[in-house]
Parts: structure tokens; sequence; C-alpha cells
């Protein structure tokens, strides 16, 4: 790679560049986000997208397996020889014409983009890869990461593919099972802190700040890197077309922040001459985004995001002493540390951001579950959210939408299991008692 990949401060009042190899998360100038920039025209780019499909035929070079890698021109921040992988990115962009039905819209309208078959079980391994081919890149030690569950299994997995350290920092009592069980299994060192997410978020900054440590949070923004591929794949399994909408949770905001960014990106190397909407759906007890959006007018602006706006925010929710609360626990967060890449990305896509009760959150999930993909809660305030679109029109019932299911269903069994035992809900699907005896059970069995 003779042209390189450089990194540059968002905030257009600033716009500082840095080197790529300077470890950074954040702009040393003004405390601003990094984007990871390339200069396009030095580099050897496909003319068009269908040009990908070769790599498949080559899978047998891991590097070309990988969902991620496949699409390395897309991403070129590092030389292969410090690519890693693990088989990330096999996932399948599900067409789901039974739940479309249900919903009112019409066979091949409605598409699932499954990224719980990813190697821990969420999207998170997409950005995982770039994050640690970066670490290798340049040499880092150990690394750190603040998490709600998915960053951390990831993180843990990723790690020991590179040999870094990895110290995983994770709030009271806010951590799914499935999520936990992988920190502990793959060997990462888990802090706890007697506080929730945001507070770990906070920490764990400083202290990578003050040792140097390599953050693989979303703020890292060569791990948003990685992301771009599932929007590639969107495309890659709709014949290279570009749908009408994509709907994607939003916690810290880093995945729709990349979705935003693959789609400028694409358009601006000609590769597509359609950017498709995006819709980011918060849970209603973590709704930062969509009352910031929708409430009070906060805006991309071209770059001049409105930062009084966002710390009048943060200093109210802090004087009602308010927490985020949802049982979407991956989306638990009230101050994302991507807010601004994501209005960026609303910009790009004419975007909307909306929140769903956890009730609807709930609700979503079983029928997800009942076609059989299945999917964590913060995985199915898609499809809550999509019904809100639906019902006011903002999506049309013709309209062809993909919805990115971000965790496996077994992530968080507890809340599968109360919701379907205990709550007298529209799909719960409790087991049925029966006695030992087998007449009992044949006339209970509906064949
Ligand atoms: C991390 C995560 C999210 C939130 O993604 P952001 O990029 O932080 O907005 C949503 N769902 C699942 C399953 C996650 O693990
Ligand atoms: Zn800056």
């Amino acid at each position: 790679m003779a042209a390189q990949a450089y990194q540059k401060c968002i905030n257009l009042r600033c716009g500082a560049e840095f080197d790529r190899m300077e470890v950074l998360f954040e702009c040393p100038r003004c405390g601003d986000l990094l984007d990871v920039r390339y200069p396009w025209d030095r580099l050897a780019v496909p003319r068009k997208l269908s040009d990908f499909s070769k790599k498949w035929a080559q899978r047998n070079n891991p590097l070309n397996f990988s969902g991620v890698w496949r699409f390395a021109e897309l991403l070129p921040f590092c030389e292969k020889k410090y690519r890693v992988t693990i088989g990330e990115g096999q996932t399948v962009l599900q067409r789901s014409d039974d739940l479309a039905a249900e919903l009112g819209m019409r066979p091949g309208a409605l598409y699932l983009q499954y990224e719980g078959l990813n190697p821990s079980g969420s999207f998170k391994d997409n950005g995982m890869t770039a994050a640690y081919s970066y670490a290798k890149m340049v040499g880092a030690a150990a690394s750190a990461c603040a998490s709600t569950g998915n960053t951390s299994a990831s993180m843990a997995l990723y790690s020991h593919s590179c040999g870094l350290k990895a110290t995983v920092f994770i709030g009271e009592g806010k951590i799914a099972f499935g999520k936990l069980s992988q920190a502990m299994d793959y060997g990462a060192y888990t802090l706890q802190i007697a506080g929730d997410f945001d507070d770990c978020m906070r920490q764990v900054q400083e202290v990578c700040r003050k040792l140097k440590i390599y953050l693989v949070n979303s703020l890292n923004p060569f791990r948003l890197e990685g992301q771009k591929t599932i929007m590639f794949r969107i495309l890659e399994q709709l014949g290279w077309e570009t749908p009408d909408w994509i709907i994607v949770p939003g916690g810290n905001l880093g995945n729709s922040s990349s979705f935003g960014k693959a789609f400028a990106e694409l358009a601006e190397l000609g590769l597509i001459n359609r950017i498709p909407r995006l819709a980011v759906i918060n849970a209603a007890g973590a709704n930062t985004l969509s009352e910031l959006v929708n409430e009070r007018g906060l805006r991309w602006n071209g770059g001049n995001v409105d930062q009084e706006m966002i710390a009048d925010y943060y200093a109210e929710l802090d004087s009602r002493n308010n927490r985020a609360n949802t049982i979407a626990s991956a989306i638990e967060i009230s101050r994302p540390v991507n807010l601004k890449k994501c209005l960026r990305a609303l910009e790009v896509c004419k975007g909307v951001a909306l929140a769903v009760s956890d009730e609807e959150i709930l609700d979503a999930k079983a029928q997800i579950g009942k076609y059989g993909l299945g999917c964590e809660p913060a995985s199915a305030s898609t499809i809550a959210g999509l019904k809100h679109l639906l019902a006011d029109g903002i999506v049309g019932p013709d309209q062809r939408v993909a919805c990115v299911l971000t965790g496996h269903l077994l992530k968080d069994p507890n809340v599968t299991v109360n919701y379907h035992s205990q709550m007298a809900r529209p799909f719960s699907n409790p087991p049925v008692q029966v006695p030992n005896d087998l007449d009992k059970i044949i006339s209970l069995i509906k064949a």
C-alpha cells in the first residue's frame, strides 16, 4: 500500500489529521471523534461491487472466507499480513415472508440480517476483527473495553488471535448471563464497577489514557471500519441492489454510524447510485438519540453540531439522577459515545430515530423467534420500530426493508424464559404441565 489511510477529526472547526499509526480514540486537539479516511484515488478499489463476488470462489483463503476481509479494499487501513480472522461475518440475509405477513408487508419486502451467527454470537465481531488487526499493526500489548456484554465477549475472543491482554469493565448486575459467561470462559480479566455502563465507559477511557492501553469500544474508529461490511453483505445478498430501508438498534451508536459511513463512501466511489434510508431504534428507557433528534431538533448540520444542546441534555439527566433503564441491556446506554457520527449517518441516509417500549421489544422478539431465527432483546427493537414506521406511513408496505438482528437468542436466556413462562403476553409459549402418564401425554399431543 503506497497511499495510506489516515485519521481525521469529525469536527469541522478542527478537522485535524493524524497518521494511521497514531493510537488515538479521540482528537488530541479538540477531543472530538476520529474517522478513518482513505486517499481513494490512489488506492485500488473495484470498479463495481459485483467484483467482490470473485473472492467467494477463493474462500479456501481465510481472508476471503471472512465476511469482513472479503471487502478489504473498502477498509484498506492495514496490510494483509496484519489482518486477523476467525471466520467472522458468515451471516445470512434471511427473507422473512411469515413475519412480513404478520406486519402487513408483501412477500419479499422484509429481510433479517442475522448477525447472531458470528463467532461470539453478535455483530461486534465485525468490528473486533478490524480493531485487533489494527492492534497487531501498531504492536499494542494490552486492550480494554467497557461493555454491556457483547463487546467483552467479542474482544475476549479476538484478543487471543493476536496475543493481547484483555480487560473488561462491566457494570453492576447489568450484563446478560450468556455474555458474562463468554468473557469469563475466554479468559478476559473482568472488573465489575459499582456503577452502570455510562460509568464504565467514562472510567475505561481514563484508564486507557493514563496507562496507554488500547481501547476497543466503538470510539475506536478502526473498529467501525469492520462494521461497515454488514452493509456490504446486505447488498451482496440482494444481488448488489440497495434496499429501501436499513433498521438497526441504537445503543452507543457505533453500528448506525458505521452504516452511514459505508453508504457515504460507496456513493462517493460511484459503487451505488442510491443510498437507503436508515432507522435507528432506541429503547424508551435509553432514548437520548430519539429525544435529541425528535424533541429538540438536534442535527449534524453539516458538521456544526450544537454541542451545548447535548451538554444541557446530559446535565438534565444528571440533575434528575436519570439512569438508562431497559430490558434490552445491549442498548441500555444514555450517553452514546458516537452520537455525533450517528447524526451524520442520519443526514447521509435521510434517517429517522425513534424509541420503543420494553413491552414492544419483548413482543417483537417473540414474533421473530416464532419463525425460527431468534435474537436477543436489543435486536428485536428493529421489528418493534418497524411496526411504528409502518403504522405512521414512513415505511411503505411495498418497500424493501433489512433489519439487523445484532445478537443471538442465547445471549440472554433469562429474558426469553421469563417472557414465555411467566407473562400473559400475546406471543408467549409456556411449557404445558402433564403427569408422567402415557395416555395423558397422548391426549395433549397436537399431531
Ligand atoms: C452492541 C449492541 C447493540 C448496540 O450497538 P451500538 O453500535 O452500540 O449502537 C445492539 N445490539 C446488540 C446485540 C449489541 O451487542
Ligand atoms: Zn479535533
